[in-house]
């Protein structure tokens, strides 16, 4: 193999760029996401323009952390909601789902702490480029 080749195969290896439809930003499809001291691995789905909505700085500025536990909840993962116990601290971080009555967005990790809560949904980009609850 030649440079040439090489350069070409090199070419051929690094990922795709993609300019983000709603926030602008250049980016790759797949790579990782940071928050609150949590990196994971994402892929983005392709939207209607052949792109993907947000960069995956802006997809890791969407991530929560768990009402319950305090671990983050990123784009794309299922979410609980649940009611607080009635001697329960509601963190400041926590996520209100509704306010009355207090309803506040949990993970689906099985060692959270909160109980009997099933899956409501999922953590998805919003429209302000908040995260919101999609059921
Ligand atoms: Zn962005
Ligand atoms: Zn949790």
């Amino acid at each position: 193999m030649n440079l040439r080749d090489l350069l070409i195969n090199l070419g051929r290896l690094s990922p795709r760029r993609y300019t983000a439809t709603k926030c602008g930003h250049r980016t790759k499809r797949t790579g990782r996401v940071s928050a609150f001291g949590r990196t994971i691995t994402t892929k983005m789905p392709i939207n209607e323009n052949g792109s993907v909505d947000y960069c995956l700085d802006c997809i890791g500025k969407m991530a929560i952390r768990c009402a319950w536990c305090g671990n983050p909840i990123f784009i794309g993962k299922a979410v609980t909601i649940g009611l607080p116990a009635d001697d329960f601290k509601v963190p400041k971080y926590a996520v209100a789902y509704k306010k009355n009555p207090p309803q506040f967005v949990g993970c689906l990790s099985w060692k959270c702490a909160d109980v009997g809560a099933g899956r409501a949904g999922f953590w998805m980009p919003g429209k302000n480029g908040k995260g919101y609850v999609e059921r």
